[in-house]
């Protein structure tokens, strides 16, 4: 057993992220166990028979050990892969068993949970991840594979790179070690800021926007302004461009945002619009569009009964 192989992996919620993970782990043959919510979520993923992964149209069941947070072994390896505003408490329920100098990775979208986690989880090493595969469940338990992608690794505070990452080879999970997580965790959240906010309000598909340019090109003059504030030159540099490029490659989809609200189910508008507008609120920095767009969409979910964080 080489010393990659040597921890065996927890695997914090069984969403689309998740199953992604575990089910390309274990088949790799890395140990591993997933974390669910509670003993009536337990019992209806024993009723399951296990996570189901449905993959170029062929669902294979695939009967993965599970436990619940009341477990007593100690964690020394967690992938957190809940969504932004569960990961605080997610990990409050976790934190008595993460042994000293635990690894903990963070799959969440946008900026703040991971400071929110990090700042409850002094004893162990958090890694970030900004990730552009692509998976939705269809039914409990059952996720499908929609969209090959690339997952970049890395922590601001140790960049050698960890040893399991041999365990991400073999499993097939594309990745990268990067020494600038955080450019690329905040390139995306300006990507995102530019784009699905926009979608949800005009209730467009992403290249519905590309009727709004004037709207988008001021959003993103705001957004660079705001990441060079913030210390983030490399992810400032040619916003508006990707930006462009993204809507043109991605017209015929609908965002991440404008599903959740479609389907009535909450968003990570806290850690995506909200974290830029605290941070330029921090920064003292006045961005008139960026404040107005927060403020229609949070009318807007409102209106729809959904939380604003
Ligand atoms: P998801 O499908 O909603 O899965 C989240 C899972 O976390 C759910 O199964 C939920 O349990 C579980 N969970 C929440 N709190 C928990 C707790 N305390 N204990 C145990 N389980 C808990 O979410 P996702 O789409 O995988 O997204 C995860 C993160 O990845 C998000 O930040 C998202 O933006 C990001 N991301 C997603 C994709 C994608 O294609 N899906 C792509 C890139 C990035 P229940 O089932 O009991 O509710």
């Amino acid at each position: 057993m080489n010393e990659s192989h040597a921890s065996t992996w927890h695997i914090l919620g069984a969403g689309s992220l998740g199953c992604l993970w575990a089910v390309r782990l274990a088949r790799a043959g890395v140990p591993l166990r997933l974390i669910l919510r509670s003993p009536e979520r337990l019992a209806a993923y024993r009723r399951a028979g296990g996570l189901t992964l449905v993959e170029r149209g062929a669902a294979r069941l695939y009967p993965l050990q599970a436990q619940t947070a009341a477990e007593p072994a100690p964690i020394r390896r967690l992938l957190l892969a809940c969504k932004a505003y569960d990961a605080a408490d997610a990990i409050a329920g976790l934190a008595p068993r993460l042994a000293a100098g635990a690894e903990v990775i963070l799959l969440q979208n946008g900026l703040g949970s991971q400071d929110a986690v990090a700042a409850r989880l002094p004893q162990a090493r958090c890694i970030l991840a900004s990730s552009t595969e692509g998976a939705f469940r269809d039914g409990d338990f059952r996720v499908v594979f929609a969209g090959h992608g690339h997952t970049w690794l890395g922590d601001p505070q140790d960049l050698a790179p960890p040893t399991w990452l041999a365990d991400l080879q073999r499993a097939g999970i594309v990745h990268d070690w990067s020494l600038d997580i955080l450019a690329r965790l905040w390139r995306k959240l300006a990507l995102n800021c530019a784009i699905n906010p926009l979608t949800v309000l005009y209730d467009c598909r992403n290249g519905g926007l590309l009727e709004h340019p004037a709207e988008v090109a001021t959003l993103c003059e705001e957004l660079a302004e705001l990441l060079q504030r913030c210390g983030q030159p490399s992810a400032a540099s040619a916003l508006h461009d990707e930006v462009q490029r993204v809507i043109q490659a991605t017209a015929a989809n609908y965002s991440s945002m404008h599903q959740d609200v479609a389907q009535g189910r909450r968003t990570e508008i806290a850690y995506l619009l909200g974290h830029a507008c605290a941070a330029a609120a921090r920064h003292r920095l006045v961005l008139p569009h960026l404040t107005t767009l927060h403020q229609r969409l949070l009318r807007h979910l409102a209106a729809r009964g959904l939380p604003s964080h």
